[in-house]
């Protein structure tokens, strides 16, 4: 068996003994008596249900409780740690100076009900990544309201919703094609519409045949990603655009991922009228962790008197405010104006790279995948031949011949000290392996990535059970997946 050289992590077995028992009489802080009476209490709730202690937690001091949770956070794997090759997710280094950025007092300490006048600094930031995020779209308005992705989804769906209503009908179907992130069909759901797949061709892009003889006046949109997420650019999207749009149908683009396109072509320049972008993905604010995400979405001119209040007003004074006189907007979707710390986060990256800096992001991005693509080529099925751009899409279908399947091959990559890349998505390629490196790693570590996948790839040939028994070297050994779906433990107790 390899010997796993990038696992950071040594430990002994008995590490977490030290919390899962503690020691009698242990105590990291004294709480102060408690100071309601005992008898309220007692008459507000079933004297039954008070306790005074309780039961089976362990007695720890602050060092234990310290080592307790610093030793866990290295059992994890993590961005700041190596390459986290997640395709779709774009899990790319975030550059400490956005933090620094997000730190400072008078962004940190902001409160969010402070008054116009208190916060034009803040409100200057919120405007002037609107403006960057418009440019680099190509569209018209933002809102940076979303909270997420499939935020930023039901935003602009509401949106396409609204502006169909306005003109006196608000139209029954979202198509979407078959390639989609689960998303795209679970927004236009909850706004209201029924979902129609549009099927993809054998290169891998949406076939536009289909597509003409589904677009009909009862389509409100079509969602489209692009590039798709096969990492595939749907290069006939402005013929497809100009063809919805002949119905009086609006054309959504799932923005999530730009990383193939910053400085090199724009949504708004080939047909699309509303698009969401993860501020979580390509703008490097942090991601994942249940942390705070951010979907800013951007309009062309049509949609803007829709977008969530209150919208940001420049004024002739050069000030800011807040203005909410928008009597066509679909209402806010999020309280404040979104997650500002993101936005400031998100700024720093656009300002610091500057114009060129991000067209460089997303060349390198794109040299990167493709550099993974011919190295591995031969070791793992393509999914389609056309060309990749910021990810690529492998099938474990060679491998499957000895009964190796993605799964297998994503726990063994865990011994060779990688995050797994997004594996079974997207669904239409049985056994996908998408691989989405980003720009922010070396060649030497992409080549160390490549190698472990070659390993793999031998031992799948030659000794197929040390791949499907895998992993051997992390924590936790290979878990059983449905009863951790089924009967999930979601709450430590003494004694497992
Ligand atoms: C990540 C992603 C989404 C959803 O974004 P969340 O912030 O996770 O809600 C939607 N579409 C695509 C293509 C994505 O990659």
């Amino acid at each position: 068996m390899s010997k796993p050289e990038r696992t950071s992590t040594h430990f002994s077995m008995n590490e977490s003994l030290l919390f899962e028992e503690g020691s009698p009489g242990r105590c990291a802080f004294d709480l102060p008596q408690l100071d309601v009476p005992r008898k309220e209490m007692s008459e507000l709730m079933d004297p039954e249900l008070l306790r005074s202690e309780i039961p089976g937690m362990p007695e720890l001091s602050e060092v234990d409780v310290i080592r307790h949770f610093t030793r866990l956070s290295s059992w994890n794997y993590h961005i700041d740690l190596g390459l986290y090759p997640l395709g779709s997710c774009t899990m790319k280094y975030n550059p400490k100076i956005n933090e620094r950025m997000a730190r400072l007092e008078g962004f940190a300490l902001a409160h969010p009900y402070l008054p116009g006048e208190m916060i034009q600094g803040a409100l200057e930031v919120q405007k002037t990544l609107e403006n960057c995020l418009a440019q680099i779209s190509g569209m018209d308005a933002v809102t940076l309201q979303p909270a997420a992705g499939a935020h930023g989804e039901l935003t602009g769906i509401l949106m396409v919703r609204a502006y169909h209503q306005s003109r006196g009908n608000p139209r029954k179907k979202i198509l979407i094609p078959d390639s989609a992130h689960g998303t795209n069909p679970a927004s236009a759901a909850i706004a209201g519409y029924v979902v129609e797949s549009v099927p993809s061709n054998n290169r891998g892009t949406i076939d536009s045949g289909e597509l003409r003889k589904l677009v009909n006046d009862d389509v409100a949109a079509i969602m489209i990603t692009n590039p798709n997420t096969l990492g595939i650019f749907e290069s006939e999207i402005a013929g497809i655009a100009e063809s919805v749009h002949a119905h009086g149908a609006l054309v959504y683009m799932d923005g999530a991922n730009l990383n193939a396109m910053m400085g090199i072509t724009r949504p708004g320049d080939f047909g699309i009228d509303v698009l969401h972008i993860n501020l979580h993905k390509t703008f490097t604010t942090p991601h994942g962790g249940g942390g705070p995400g951010s979907g800013p979405v951007a309009v062309k001119k049509v949609l803007e008197p829709f977008l969530p209040y209150p919208v940001i007003q420049s004024n002739a004074n050069g000030s800011y405010s807040f203005n909410y006189d928008r009597p066509h907007s679909i209402g806010k979707v999020k309280a404040y104006n979104g997650q500002f710390g993101m936005h400031v986060r998100a700024l720093c990256y656009i300002l610091a790279n500057g114009a060129e800096g991000l067209k460089e992001v997303s060349e390198v991005a794109v040299l990167n995948a493709n550099y993974i693509r011919s190295k591995l080529k031969d070791a793992y099925a393509l999914a389609y031949d056309s060309p990749s751009l910021h990810e690529v899409v492998f099938s474990d279908r060679l491998q499957a011949r000895k009964d190796v399947h993605v799964w297998d091959i994503a726990k063994r990559l865990m011994d060779y000290g990688f995050h797994p890349p997004t594996v079974s998505f997207p669904l239409i390629v049985p056994g996908a392996i998408m691989i989405e490196p980003t720009e922010t790693e070396s060649k030497q570590e992409l080549d160390a990535f490549i190698e472990a996948m070659l390993a793999i790839e031998k031992e799948a040939e030659q000794n197929p059970e040390l791949v499907k028994s895998a992993p051997h070297t992390t924590r936790v050994g290979r878990i059983d997946e449905a009863a951790a779906a089924r009967k999930p433990v979601l709450r430590w107790r003494a004694g497992g």
